[in-house]
């Protein structure tokens, strides 16, 4: 103690520097945190802006983490955890930083993987290290880890946009399947621009409402009559041109709009089938996160009855994937759909996972053989058994059953030679603008 009563200085100084070093380690693992990534990556950063030497930058996580979690309890999880610590510390170069940044994630820097092949190197040798099991005491468990890498300049200048980049290709690692390495190189930087710059524009014409709804004929197989329309989105971007609404729909979905161009559709093809005959039903497609949303089917509702539309001339097309995320919530919207006497179709029958199962327990009222079945049916003889026992289930469960992706007029009557009464495909019509659509449905004017 000093005289004027304050502790020594040096102490103060050690204790000071323990309580830096502390806020910038991990407590579980011992190896630093997020904030240690940030303060070696900022360093380095500042040491390479005059001879802007490449370096890199990763994230990790283990796969399928939370199961294990989960079923092996927190603690085994932070000693797997601690676990990964050591082992990748022991894999990678004296001059690397590892760090965790939160729960199964880690961090890393690589001051002299200079290359995206280094990296994709690293990534390899670092994922091979998972390949032994964990040990948990009386069990092990066997895990594996996706990697995401970047480089320096080339993906970022900060620390931020450098994680950023990381995150990005883990996120397509993740995407790929499991225990796989990712580079951010000029391909992904290349999309992720077009994606920025369709999601800007897709806003925009929003706004404008300049989304269009176009209509796809479904017709009577054995004489070709319109029966109803599928309602399929069409946009295009003023630079980009046309694009495909698998590739705007998903977007809209994960920036968080798809409800406003659904809405926007939905009104204007309602507007348009005003003019149809009230036996021909439209069949639009909900998105998989309008299938996780409670209020989805009494938005729907809602519309119909402000405009004035017949719930028995409309169909809702859903797809197993998109049930699958929360089939509890799912079946409220199926069920209030229904109630309210609007009729459910099962969309892309067959390239889902448990088919029948979700047949046997959600109610719906028809099923759309996907388009996959329907383009092999002449070539390949098992597709033909498949469809046929589609139909034959289909005819026991009382669902009514449409042929999607009909091109030409052998497959037309191969479906109508096994008993397929409905269909659709560019055979009979693609898709067409509203207008285009209601005149279709009137029939060729007769010449004056
Ligand atoms: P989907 O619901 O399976 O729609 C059928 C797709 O098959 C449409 O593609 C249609 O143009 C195409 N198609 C129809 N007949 C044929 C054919 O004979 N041959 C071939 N090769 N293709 C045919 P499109 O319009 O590009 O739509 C792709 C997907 O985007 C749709 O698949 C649907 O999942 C989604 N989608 C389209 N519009 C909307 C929408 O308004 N809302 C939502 N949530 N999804 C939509
Ligand atoms: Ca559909
Ligand atoms: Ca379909």
């Amino acid at each position: 103690m000093l005289p004027n009563g304050d502790v020594d200085l040096s102490e103060r100084l050690i204790r000071f520097e323990e309580d830096s070093r502390n806020s910038l380690t991990d407590p579980l693992t011992g190896i630093g945190n997020l904030r240690r990534l940030k303060t070696q990556a900022e360093r380095l950063i500042a040491e390479r802006a005059d001879d802007p030497a490449p370096f890199s930058m990763g994230t990790f996580n283990i796969d399928r983490f939370r199961p294990v979690n989960d079923l092996f309890g927190r603690t085994a999880g932070d000693e797997i955890l601690a676990q990964v610590a050591l082992r990748i510390t022991a894999a990678l170069p004296e001059n690397a930083t590892l760090v965790r940044i939160a729960g199964d994630k880690f961090g890393m820097l690589l001051p002299t993987c200079f290359f995206e092949q280094d990296a994709e190197e690293m990534g390899a040798l670092l994922a091979d290290v998972f390949a032994a099991p964990f040990d948990l005491g009386e069990r092990t468990v066997r895990m594996t880890a996706s990697f995401g890498f970047c480089q320096y300049p080339f993906a970022g200048e900060t620390f931020d946009e450098l994680l950023d980049r990381c995150e990005t290709a883990l996120y397509r690692a993740k995407q790929a399947g499991s225990g796989r390495v990712q580079v951010y190189t000029h391909e992904i930087e290349a999309e992720m621009r077009r994606r920025t710059h369709i999601e800007q524009g897709l806003r925009k014409a929003v706004a404008a409402e300049d989304v269009q709804p176009f209509f796809q004929p479904i017709v009577n197989l054995a004489d070709g009559a319109i029966i109803g329309f599928e309602l399929l989105a069409r946009w295009a971007d003023p630079d980009l041109g046309p694009i495909s609404p698998s590739t705007f729909i998903p977007l809209a979905e994960q920036a968080g709009f798809i409800d406003s161009i659904q809405r926007l559709l939905f009104r204007k093809a309602i507007k348009s089938a005003q003019n149809w005959r009230r036996d021909v039903f439209m069949s639009i497609n909900l998105s998989p996160v309008q299938l996780v949303d409670r209020a989805t089917g009494r938005a729907i509702i809602r519309i119909m009855d402000q405009m004035g539309f017949a719930p028995e001339q409309l169909v809702v097309e859903i797809t197993e994937t998109a049930m699958m995320s929360d089939p509890e919530t799912a079946v409220r919207i199926i069920t209030d759909l229904r109630e309210a006497g609007i009729s459910v179709a099962l969309d892309d029958f067959g390239t889902g996972q448990s088919s029948l199962g979700r047949l046997r327990d959600f109610a719906f009222d028809k099923v759309k053989i996907d388009r996959f079945f329907v383009s092999e049916i002449d070539r390949d003889k098992r597709s033909e058994h498949i469809v046929q026992a589609i139909l034959t289930m289909c005819e026991g469960l009382d669902l009514s059953v449409i042929a999607e992706g009909i091109e030409t007029a052998a497959q037309a009557e191969t479906l109508i030679r096994l008993g397929c009464t409905t269909g659709q495909g560019f055979y009979y019509g693609r898709p067409l603008c509203a207008d285009a659509a209601v005149e279709l449905l009137n029939g060729p004017t007769a010449p004056a």
